[in-house]
């Protein structure tokens, strides 16, 4: 069960499993076996699949090494990626080595970006274990670290020889990560697919009670929906920029509160903030604004945020790298299901969005 993700630079499959142990064929369709190995994980994915992981790579490999880091953003910085370059000259990796990226996207943006760039590019796979992984960051090729306050700022674009998805990682997530990349696939319904939207809409009981159809279902469409979107615009020269929906206010939102609350939930804020923003420009109903925040609260996401100042978060808004000519570009809905780029909304336009989540309006 795969699906091919197709950018110009390369094309690669995205492989749907719930086991480990199918990996094998995979590496062996892609002519991988005979070389050295490394995986890369953190410390938490290394206590629940880091032995079985190594088991599997072990009946195919001769040399299998595992590099582990702390689990949490805290660790996405070029120090964490030295130490992975020493271990991978001390273990002598070779330009035909192979990287595994075991974890969520802090793992695979950090494990990518090493396999970028030792030996001008190793080939690398991603094993995606957090919903937000498995639908999101390990599909498109972004890789990157964070540097000083800065998030992602360092990074490049190289695409995975392929991605392989073990459902069953995620009976270990905890609920609140679940709720976190829910929040990505709700964006996907919301600016491709109404159909799937209104699929993920009547879901979210079976989604925490665990249901693997259903969970199959949306892991494997939202894939489908970025990838598609990835093959069109590798390098977000136009259409990519429309993944960004609720990421503009929730970027913002994200380093203000200093990562205290997860990519997920500032994402889902920030797209109560767009939501608004698409009423407001008389593009969707005040019924569609509600419907979307009532399926973002079903999945437990928060839709507001009464801590922060307005203006502060204008100006964090301002700061952010994908600002021109201080135009923030906004990704609005014309529909539910429809995506609309916007590059000149009004400041008292955007800041009456921001009262709208704190409650004010
Ligand atoms: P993460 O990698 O830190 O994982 C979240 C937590 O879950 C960690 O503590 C991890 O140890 C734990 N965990 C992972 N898998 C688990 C499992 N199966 N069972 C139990 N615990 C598990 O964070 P994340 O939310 O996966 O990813 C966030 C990162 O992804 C951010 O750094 C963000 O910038 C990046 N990102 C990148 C892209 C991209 O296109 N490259 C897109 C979106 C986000
Ligand atoms: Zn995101």
């Amino acid at each position: 069960n795969k699906i091919l993700v197709n950018p110009s630079s390369s094309s690669y499959p995205i492989y749907f499993s719930q086991n480990f142990e199918d990996l094998s064929l995979a590496l062996k369709d892609h002519n991988l076996l005979n070389r050295k190995v490394c995986i890369i994980t953190d410390h938490i994915v290394d206590s629940y699949y880091g032995n079985q992981f190594v088991d599997v790579l072990k009946s195919n490999y001769d040399d299998v090494y595992k590099f582990t880091f702390n689990a949490g953003e805290e660790s996405k910085n070029l120090d964490t990626i030295q130490d992975m370059y020493r271990f991978f000259i001390e273990n002598h990796l070779d330009r035909n080595s192979l990287i595994f990226a075991l974890g969520g996207g802090v793992t695979g943006d950090m494990a990518g970006f090493a396999a970028a760039t030792y030996m001008r590019g190793i080939p690398f796979i991603q094993v995606p274990t957090t919903l937000l992984a498995q639908v999101d960051s390990s599909v498109g090729g972004k890789v990157g670290v964070d540097f000083l306050q800065h998030k992602n700022m360092i990074g490049a674009f190289y695409q995975p020889t392929f991605v392989y998805i073990n459902l069953n990682t995620l009976k270990t997530l905890p609920l609140k990560q679940l709720s976190a990349g829910m929040a990505e696939v709700i964006k996907h319904g919301l600016i491709l697919d109404d159909n799937y939207f209104s699929f993920v809409e009547s879901s979210a009981d079976l989604v925490f009670d665990f249901d693997k159809t259903t969970l199959e279902k949306i892991i494997q469409r939202s894939c489908e929906l970025k990838a598609s979107i990835v093959s069109q615009d590798e390098k977000e020269n136009g259409l990519r920029e429309i993944l960004n929906f609720g990421h503009t206010i929730g970027h913002a939102i994200e380093t203000l509160l200093n990562f205290k609350l997860l990519h997920g939930e500032c994402v889902a804020i920030g797209m109560v903030g767009a939501a608004y923003l698409s009423y407001e420009n008389n593009l969707i109903s005040q019924e569609d604004l509600k419907r979307i925040e009532s399926v973002l609260r079903s999945y437990r996401l928060p839709v507001r945020i009464n801590q922060l100042d307005c203006e502060k978060i204008y100006q964090q808004m301002l700061l952010d790298k994908k600002v021109k000519n201080n135009k923030i570009k906004f990704i609005l809905l014309s529909s539910i299901g429809k995506a609309l780029r916007v590059g000149d909304l009004n400041e008292d336009r955007i800041k009456s969005s921001i009262s709208y989540l704190k409650g004010d309006v």
